[in-house]
């Protein structure tokens, strides 16, 4: 599967197990990310092609992310030392198949942010004054 950053500089194409990924919600990943968790999929570092370096960051003595300095997206998570490392569920191209298999870092989960299936749900589409931004910007909505 193939993914990369919001600018297109940084872009990986990965083996990975769509049904095997999960959310941690640590302060470290909440920190790095500016989310309340981060969804991520494990790989072995061996089955990750980057086309286009990432930049990294050691986040901690015991690892480092990779992101794109250019647009910052956050695109995962490595041990220092170890073969294997994580990818960001949402900087793959299609986010779609990928399914939580559990929660990590649940010392620090906020559980408000868990079960969100009885909150109202709004398109962007149905948002008028983002939709004439965009409108005015390049004619259209984006993808
Ligand atoms: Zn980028
Ligand atoms: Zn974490």
């Amino acid at each position: 599967m193939t993914g990369g950053c919001q600018c297109g500089r940084v872009r990986y194409e990965a083996k990975v197990d769509p049904a095997e990924a999960y959310l941690c919600h640590c302060r470290m990943c909440q920190r790095a990310t500016g989310g309340v968790s981060i969804a991520f999929v494990g790989l072995a570092q061996a089955d990750c092609r980057w086309e286009g370096a990432p930049d990294w960051y050691q986040s901690s003595p015991i690892a480092k992310r990779p992101f794109c300095s250019q647009c910052g997206t956050p695109l995962g998570f490595q041990f220092l030392e170890g073969e294997n490392m994580d990818l960001t569920v949402g900087s793959f191209d299609d986010p779609s198949p990928f399914r939580p298999k559990h929660h990590f870092g649940v010392e620090s989960l906020h559980e408000a942010w868990i079960d969100t299936s009885a909150l109202p749900r709004h398109r962007a589409a149905d948002h008028d004054p983002l939709v004439k931004r965009w409108r005015d910007a390049t004619g259209a909505m984006p993808e």
